[in-house]
């Protein structure tokens, strides 16, 4: 698994009308898309996805916020996926993201930053399998 990694297309980007565009990038920096599917988070399972971040000051905010509208959940498979994606998407505070980057281009602020990627090659694992059964991950 240390060759995928697991992002959100998150609901202020797919509300500006951005999916397209992004999905575009990320293929242009040679990810292949392994499993890909649109859907509304309810707020418990955004609470659930984001649990490891309960005691943060942000959860109540980033709950209300990824159960706001529609995203599109994807795994990625490339060598090297989850740190190659993380320099693709830049900072999580778009203000602080490298020219060229995802957040730079198509995020709004540092809560509302467009897109999730996994840090890790264990997260990017348990994070794909919360919106993917096996069946779906090709
Ligand atoms: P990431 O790994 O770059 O996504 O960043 P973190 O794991 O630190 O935070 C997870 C997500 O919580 C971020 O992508 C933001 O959407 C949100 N977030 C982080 N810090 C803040 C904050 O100070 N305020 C708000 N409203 N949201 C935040």
């Amino acid at each position: 698994m240390s060759n995928r990694t697991f992002t959100m297309i998150k609901p202020d980007a797919t509300a500006n009308g951005h999916t397209g565009a992004i999905l575009q990038m990320i293929n242009a920096a040679g990810f292949r898309i392994v499993a890909m599917k649109m859907t509304h988070l309810s707020a418990d399972k955004a609470g659930a996805f984001y649990a490891v971040h309960k005691e943060r000051p942000f959860y109540g905010e980033l709950v209300e916020f990824m159960s706001r509208g529609p995203i599109t959940a994807a795994i990625l498979e490339k060598e090297n996926a989850v740190e190659d994606f993380r320099k693709l998407i830049g900072a999580t505070n778009p203000a602080n993201a490298d020219a060229g980057t995802i957040r730079k281009l198509y995020a709004t602020s540092l809560g509302e930053n467009a897109v999730h990627g996994s840090d890790s090659n264990e997260n990017a694992a348990i994070e794909g399998d919360f919106f993917f059964s096996k069946l779906e991950q090709f």
